[in-house]
């Protein structure tokens, strides 16, 4: 899906020395405190608890429950160490045998692997309490900084207006939509509604994505096309203030927490503008600053990057060769039969007058 390789993959099971470190570092500083091998964190002790839910403490406190086989203090604590029963998996620790709670985790590998305060932390909304609640009171009492500078929040997906869920078995893998759709399509749906809000998915809204990429392929490699054939002169300064002021509505939708719907919307509109001066014959300057601009901020979004397939255009451009030589000879088997294999190749081709042109499906 032209998602970047993370630098690192980090498991909780090869940072459980980080991670009883800032649990030691916890108890010392009177954060938390250990009973019967359980370690539990007192958020009656951080004044800040609560400040990223907007929930206060003692609304939390009322929702919370306590088991009676629980050793804990107050309803609202949360282990950080929880001692291991009888034929549990654990690891050695000041308090005995046993494994970390959950939250702790993300505390010790965002310390280990990019430090303190973090710019930008990232999760579901489902995680915002207690998960992410936790991990900034525990990394912020410990460290005595700030935890994260940024917090984006994505918003659930639902499967014909209803909430995706393994229960229901509306339940399906990229790789499932992939395989009918391709990858570039999901990761245009994923982006075409801001991150925050919900977003729907279903056969028609897919096939709309599919169809808007089509668009932005076609007119890109209309561009090639066309500045191939182009002549000379200046730049035309009418389409130059145009495309400025796409790039700024662009990236004025990005500062405005990475808006990417209506970045895209910046995309479409620019797609308009190059359309248009395709069609009026523009010359190469005109042509190569519309290439660049299209170029930067489909880049930003990560689309359009299957044109950089090299020996894909190779193999294509070969066979439309070889097809053209076929009719040539009027071999008209040979030329439908590379027809057919081109087509197969998910290629549509195009005859035009200054020869063929081709597009992905
Ligand atoms: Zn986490």
């Amino acid at each position: 899906m032209n998602v970047r390789e993370a630098t690192v993959h980090p498991k909780a099971t090869e940072n459980i020395d980080e991670i009883i470190n800032i649990i030691s570092t916890l108890i010392e500083k009177g954060y938390a405190y250990a009973v019967d091998g359980d370690v539990y964190f007192s958020p009656k002790k951080f004044d800040e608890y609560g400040k990223l839910s907007h929930q206060p403490l003692e609304e939390l406190e009322a929702g919370a429950r306590i088991n009676v086989e629980e050793i804990k203090h107050e309803p609202m604590d949360f282990a950080l160490w929880k001692g291991a029963k009888p034929g549990e998996p654990y690891w050695e620790s000041p308090w005995g045998h046993g494994r970390p709670g959950w939250h702790i985790e993300c505390s010790a590998m965002v310390r280990r692997y990019l430090g303190t305060t973090i710019d930008i932390h990232c999760g579901g909304q489902d995680l915002i309490f207690p998960h992410h609640e936790n991990e900034i009171a525990q990394s912020e009492c410990c460290n005595g900084a700030s935890f994260a500078n940024y917090w984006m929040h994505n918003g659930y997906i639902n499967v014909d207006n209803v909430k995706m869920s393994k229960s229901l078995g509306n339940f399906f893998t990229v790789r499932d939509v992939a395989e009918k759709y391709g990858y570039e399509p999901v990761r245009y749906f994923l982006i075409s509604s801001h991150y925050r809000s919900p977003i729907n998915y279903n056969t028609e809204i897919i096939e709309q994505c599919k169809a808007s990429l089509e668009r932005l392929y076609t007119c890109r490699n209309n561009l090639d096309f066309a500045l191939e054939n182009a002549a000379d002169g200046e730049l035309d300064n009418e389409f130059n203030d145009k495309v400025h002021g796409r790039i700024q509505q662009f990236i004025t939708a990005m500062d405005d927490d990475m808006n990417t719907a209506d970045a895209i919307a910046a995309v479409f509109e620019l797609v308009r503008d190059i359309n248009t001066v395709i069609a009026a014959g523009a010359n190469k300057a005109t042509l190569e600053l519309a290439a660049k601009a299209f170029d930067e901020l489909t880049d930003v979004l990560g689309l359009v990057y299957n044109r950089n397939k090299a020996s894909l255009d190779d193999e294509v451009e070969e066979l439309i060769a070889q097809r053209a030589q076929a009719r040539k000879d009027k071999n008209w088997a040979l030329a439908d039969e590379i027809r057919d294999k081109i087509k197969a190749m998910g290629i549509v081709l195009e005859d035009t007058p200054q020869g063929v042109k081709w597009h992905k499906a």
